[in-house]
């Protein structure tokens, strides 16, 4: 089980450095875990990416990169990494189905949506609780909806959401939003949606299934309820690390840190996408990170042969 190159995710980041590495004839073995494609087949409408002027289905473009990296000889694996050790060369990279041994890594696991940790949030998951409104905004037909977050996914999924859900509540910390003023500007001519601001969710309310959302007034200390269907929560992403911390140097914030080349503290591993970019966090960076690490791995394979 001894592989040139190991990508450990199959987000943008991972399967652009497949593409790259497979185009090096590097052949590299993807652990694109159970649900290939990365945060990015959550968002509806991609309209940023270059190519795409008309913008793209994050599904459909996810799934267009695994085809292309598929096309250049990547092989692709739903498992996901559960233990790797860095210290050891080759490195050892064991899934709950395998152990493989690789000359080089590319750390691409992601990040995963932050939760809220208030009362309802775990018990309601799933019962009217999402983080993917792509995914299940279709239960919401006709329905009240709340939005916690005031970022990029905030306004995107909420706006996708106005296409089934009655009404869309927008439920920000501030009175500005942070996500980019195209998609404030379409959020505040949506005439389902609207704002409540300087507010923060402070429960879910329901019996089984979600019923509304307590909400405070961080300014004036009130709260209000909310009447929901549906929250969706929206409030950054946490980079996917667990694995690595003890293999790697991480941040303060837990964030791989990749320097020149998208290079580790460990010669042979690199990382690329939104595990090491708490800033930016954009597709097509993402992509161009799994390109440099793909390149830079080559250099160092041929440097170090085997
Ligand atoms: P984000 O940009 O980090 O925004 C998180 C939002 O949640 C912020 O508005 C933040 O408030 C709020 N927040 C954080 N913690 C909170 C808490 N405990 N309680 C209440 N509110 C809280 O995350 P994101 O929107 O998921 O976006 C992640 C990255 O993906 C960004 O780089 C974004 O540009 C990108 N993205 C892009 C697109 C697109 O281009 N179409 C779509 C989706 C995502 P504050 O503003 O007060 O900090």
């Amino acid at each position: 089980m001894l592989r040139d190159l190991i990508i450990i995710g199959g987000g943008p980041a991972g399967l652009t450095a497949a593409i790259y590495a497979g185009r090096a004839a590097i052949t590299p073995l993807v652990l694109a875990g159970a649900t290939p494609g990365g945060q990015i087949i959550t968002t509806n409408l991609v309209e940023n990416y270059p190519g795409f002027p008309e913008g793209i289905n994050g599904f459909d473009l996810a799934f267009a990169f695994q085809q292309q990296a598929q096309r250049f000889g990547a092989e692709m694996v739903q498992e996901a990494a559960s233990r790797v050790d860095f210290a050891c060369h080759p490195f050892v990279v064991e899934t709950h189905e395998q152990a493989y041994q690789a000359r080089a890594v590319i750390i691409a696991t992601g990040a995963f949506p932050r939760r809220l940790g208030i009362p309802g949030e775990r018990e309601f998951f799933g019962q009217g609780v999402s983080t993917c409104a792509t995914c299940d905004g279709f239960l919401f037909k006709d329905k009240a909806t709340v939005v916690v977050g005031g970022g990029d996914s905030a306004l995107d999924e909420g706006l996708f959401l106005t296409r089934f859900a009655r009404e869309v509540t927008v439920v920000h910390r501030r009175d500005e939003l942070r996500a980019s003023k195209q998609l404030q500007e379409r959020a505040f001519a949506n005439p389902k949606m609207r704002f409540v601001w300087d507010s923060v969710a402070a429960e879910i309310l329901g019996d089984k299934t979600v019923a509304g959302v307590r909400v405070r007034n961080v300014k004036t200390d009130e709260t209000q309820v909310i009447p929901a269907d549906g929250v969706f929560i929206y409030v950054g992403l946490i980079p996917a690390t667990r694995l690595f911390r003890d293999q790697v140097a991480l941040d303060e914030a837990g964030y791989v840190i990749a320097e020149g080349h998208q290079q580790t503290n460990v010669p042979g591993v690199f990382a690329a996408g939104d595990v090491q970019n708490p800033e930016f966090r954009q597709c097509v960076i993402a992509a161009g990170s799994g390109a440099t690490a793909a390149m830079a791995a080559e250099r160092y394979l041929s440097s170090h042969p085997a």
